[in-house]
Parts: C-alpha cells; structure tokens; sequence
C-alpha cells in the first residue's frame, strides 16, 4: 500500500470547504452523481464510435445506496472507471483548470459564499464525510483500485479485486454535532428528494432501493417491509423538455449544475429548432464578467451533444467572438457521432446551428434591449465591450449585426442610449451624430469642444473605452448621419456668416498667430481662430479624422 500527500493547496482548500460553508451540504450528491455520469457519458461514447466495445444500455446506470448501520453511502457507476495514474492525477491533486479558477474567484469576492454554488467536485465529499473510499476499474485496465483518504493527510492506493469496469465512492458519514445532521443523508426519503432536486435531468437511470410498506398478500392484512428497486429521476433532459412545464428555477439550477458560473444567469433563452436542421439549445448570458474573460485564458464554446450524449465540452465553432459570453448546451440529432473535433470544424450542421444560434441570441438581445431596458443596460455594462470589439474586428463585416445592440453614454440626460435613439431624436437641421472622447463622463463634459454643439442642443455620445472610436469608424455612419468628433475640423455648425466673420479676423490677427507658431515650435502644426470655443480661450484639435486619444491608442499598438 502507498500513502501519498496531497497537494498543499488540497488541504487549504478543504478546510475552506468544510469549516467555512454551513449550508447546502447536500451539493456533494450532485456532484458524485455527475461525475458518475460523466463517467458513463465516455464509456457510451466510446462505445458509440468504437466497434470492438459493445453498449447495452440496460447495463449503465447509477445506483446510490444507504447503509445506516454502517453509516455509508454509497454511489456506484458502471461508468468508464479510473486507471491508477487518472485515481492520483484527478482525485489526488486539485491544481487544475477548474479548481485553479475556483481558488482565484475566492480572492476576488472574500467572504461570499460561493462553495455552495461552484462545482468543486469530488472534494465536496469531505463536507459530509471523514473517510471516502473510491474503488474502481477502468475500461483500460485489469487490475482494480481501492483509493482511500481522510481528506485531510493524503490518501493511499492499494490494488483490488474489481469484477466490473465502473466506480464505487463510499463515504463514511460524519457523525451529527450539535449543528449539523449528517444522518439525514442515510434517510431515504431525503435522499431521494436531493436526488430530484439536484440531478433530476441526468440522463442515465439513478436507482435507489426503496422501502415500501404493504400488506402481507390480499388475505392477510399484516403489513410488511418490502424493497424494490426504483429509478428516482426522470432522465429527460432539461433541453428535450417542453418550455412550458419548467420554470425559472429549473433553468437556474441547470445552470449550477452545469457549473456555467459563480452567479445567477442574467438571461436564459430555450430554443428547439426543426427545419433544415434539428437541435434543442439552452443558453445562458451571466450575471456577471467571469473573471478571465477580457484574457486569452477565456475560451469561448457550447457544449455540445449528439443526441444525448456528450460529444464536446466547449464547442468554440458554435458561438461568433461577438458572443462568446454566451454559455450553454445545443443538443442535436443530426449530427454523426464519430466527429472529431478536426472534422467537426468542417461539419456543416455545426455551421448551421451556429448561424441560427448566432440570429437568435441577437433577436434575443434585441428584444431585451426592447422589453427589459433595465436588464440589457445590466449586460452592457458588464459585456458591451465584446460588442464593439466584435463591431471593429473583421473589418467591420458584422457591424449590421451588431450595431442596434450598441449603446452610448450620452450627454441627454446622462444615459445609455441606442443609436437608433440617437438618431431618432437629432434635429432636423443637424448634420452629424456627435461624439467627444476623453478618460470619464466627467472630463468629457468639460471640453472646451462640446460647449457649442451642446448649446445648440444637439446630442453628443461620450466614449470612454479605447474601442468605441474605434469600432464608430468601423461603423462610418448610422443611417446615413456620419459619426463627428466634436474635436475634429468642420462640425457643420457654423452658417455662412460665422464663417465670414471668422475669415475676416484671420486676416486681421494673421500676424499674432504666426508669432505663436513660430513660439510653440514643432508642438503644434498649426495655430489657427476657431468659432468653437465659448467659455475657453483656447483648445487643442487633431487634425484629419484621427482624435488625440485615438492617436495615443494607435501610437501603443505593437508595430
Ligand atoms: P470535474 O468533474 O469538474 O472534472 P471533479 O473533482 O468532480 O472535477 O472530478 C475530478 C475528476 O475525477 C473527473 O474529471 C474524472 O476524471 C474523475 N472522476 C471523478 N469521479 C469519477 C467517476 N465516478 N468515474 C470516473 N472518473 C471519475
Ligand atoms: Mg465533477
């Protein structure tokens, strides 16, 4: 037998677990049984792809099992099973993607509770239990394995003789405190309402024995015990079920389940295609910015299933950049299951899906910004950026798509508005869409620039990010109304006679100006009398089309 240590983050991660989070400990069964689904999702489909492996499906299921006298529950799969090397790495360290993640959201948001809500898998088994013996066989191996730890000082392996491929988790309940009732979970009444609760949608059968108490026979009255066998959930999908038997809360709990995030979702769209091509999709826009997600360790994708199972965990080709805070399964029948993901690049039902997912999360959107103002104006302020970018990238070839998502701060009012508001709004006599840019709300609005075209009452958009300039010259114009910097030359303010006046003094003052050229030096290009300025002797103003932030921008760029 060997005794291996965990890994030091291992131990601080769960004491965090067990001694910080004092409610919903009953995430652990969720977790076990998922993981157990999983297990089977790899077996069927490898046994889908792969002739030599036979599946009968009556032999894959998931079977939890309470042993009070013992103390024990138990969850048994006959799922894909662990070798000795995937027992150390998956169960023996935690310094992976996922946990990694987990350990760096904890810094960010101290003092949440968000154990409760995050997948942390396999180790929420120590919440409830002192002792948790794994025994498995994998499809790859001969030899079985009994893995035991304590969870808190390491964990030994030691052979054993498994007959069948699958895993055993026992795990050896705490006893009660004073605080805290372990034993509910041996109750099978609660168990099995866990059970629903949380893995109701598991796709293979859950079984539990269930003790029934009935009559001896149709003469004899006496009553007696009797166990049988059950299935305790109803395996549909939540996808494959009608839109009108679930409610909010089973689309927040899938969401949990699912480990799509730390929060709620801001937004759940449930779509059932039937035409050219045939796919179920729930999708989900979250609450909140995950926390790599402006980095490149984000990686964008659905998940996707080919008629039930798992055949991709993050489906990249089904999301366009521009949503790729979008998280979610897409589930489809017509999809051949022995893709690879090389192939599936190429697949064109994959295309497919994506552009109807692609018009669908945009009139989603699109309505949203419609109907529940309060709600878009959330999700912009949180992903908004990814919409310009995705209006700038690709040389503006989805700036149709995008461009009525987009909102601005604006000098009315100091609101978000819409383009189309903007425009809707414009004066008749007024020539362009105005726009000033600067590091905050604040200093924009203290432009010199902006005074004279807020005086005449024409609205100016505020830009703040780095992109929104850019992504504005993408765009070029808005129904034919041209973006203008309020810094830039000819603002198409001044009638006729201001010009002349202005022409005028030029002349008269022609000397003066040469005097501060000639005193500013390179500094400048030219020093010249602006009709612009009301309040402020003086401004600075780029020339062409290109703004001073823009110009500071383009001047960091990597050449
Ligand atoms: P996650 O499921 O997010 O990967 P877990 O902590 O829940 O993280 O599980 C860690 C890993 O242990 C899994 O990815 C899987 O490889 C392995 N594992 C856990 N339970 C089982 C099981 N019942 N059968 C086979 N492998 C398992
Ligand atoms: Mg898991």
């Amino acid at each position: 037998m060997e005794k291996k240590q965990f890994q030091a983050e291992s131990q601080r991660l769960l004491e965090m677990m067990v001694h910080s989070i004092y409610s919903q400990k009953e995430i652990f069964i969720r977790e076990l049984i998922s993981n157990a689904s999983d297990a089977i999702d790899k077996i069927y489909y490898k046994a889908l792809t792969d002739d030599s492996i036979s599946f009968n499906k009556d032999d894959y299921f998931i079977k939890v099992t309470a042993d009070k006298d013992k103390r024990t529950l138990t969850i048994l799969d006959t799922g894909i099973g662990m070798t000795k090397e995937e027992l150390e790495s998956n169960l023996g360290t935690i310094a992976k993607s996922g946990s990694l993640a987990f350990k760096k959201e904890i810094e960010m948001e101290e003092g949440q509770e968000i154990i409760g809500q995050f997948g942390v898998g396999f180790y929420s088994s120590f919440m409830v239990a002192d002792k948790v013996t794994v025994y498995t066989k994998s499809l790859y191996s001969d030899e079985g394995y009994k893995w035991e730890s304590d969870g808190q000082d390491g964990y030994t392996i030691e052979t054993y003789d498994k007959d069948i491929v699958g895993t055993e988790i026992v795990l050896h309940l705490k006893e009660d405190t004073e605080d805290e009732d372990y034993t509910k979970f041996l109750e099978e009444f609660q168990l099995r309402s866990i059970i629903k609760k949380h893995s109701d949608f598991i796709r293979y059968p859950i079984k539990m024995d269930i003790t029934k108490t009935e009559p001896k026979s149709e003469d004899d009255d006496e009553l007696v015990e009797t166990t049988e066998e059950e299935i305790i959930n109803s395996m549909v999908p939540i996808w494959r079920k009608n839109k009108q038997e679930l409610k909010k809360e089973d689309y927040e709990s899938f969401y949990q389940e699912k480990h799509f995030g730390f929060d709620q979702p801001l937004s759940y769209q449930h779509i059932s295609v039937d035409g050219m091509v045939r796919f179920q999709s729930i999708l989900y826009i979250p609450e909140q910015l995950p926390f790599n997600y402006y980095s490149q360790d984000f990686e964008k994708g659905l998940e996707l299933y080919s008629n039930g199972v798992l055949i991709m965990e993050k489906c990249a080709d089904l999301l366009p950049d521009h949503f790729s805070f979008i998280r979610g399964v897409v589930d489809s029948e017509d999809l051949s299951l022995n893709i690879s993901r090389e192939i599936l690049q190429q697949d064109r039902q994959v295309k497919r899906i994506a552009n109807n997912l692609e018009k669908k999360i945009k009139n989603h959107l699109q309505s949203m910004l419609k109907n529940e103002r309060d709600k878009y104006e959330t999700f912009f302020n949180v992903f908004g950026k990814q919409l310009k970018y995705g209006v700038y990238a690709d040389f503006g070839a989805n700036k149709d798509k995008l461009q009525d998502l987009l909102l601005f701060f604006s000098s009315k009012e100091e609101k978000l508005v819409s383009l189309k508001e903007y425009r809707e709004r414009m004066k008749e006599d007024q020539k362009f869409i105005y726009y000033a840019t600067g590091e905050s709300h604040d200093k924009i609005a203290k432009l010199p620039q902006i005074e004279l075209v807020t005086d005449k009452g024409y609205e100016v958009l505020y830009f703040t990010d780095e992109v929104d300039e850019f992504a504005i010259k993408m765009l070029m114009n808005y129904d034919d109304k041209e973006f203008k910097n309020v810094s830039s030359g000819d603002l198409g303010i001044e009638n006729e006679e201001e010009k002349k006046e202005i022409e005028k003094q030029k002349e008269e003052h022609q000397d003066i100006l040469k005097d501060m050229k000639e005193l500013l030096g390179t500094k400048v290009k030219e020093v010249r009398l602006s009709s612009r300025l009301k309040s402020h002797p003086v401004c600075l103003s780029a020339e062409g089309d290109v703004s001073i932030d823009m110009e500071k921008v383009l001047q960091q760029m990597p050449d």
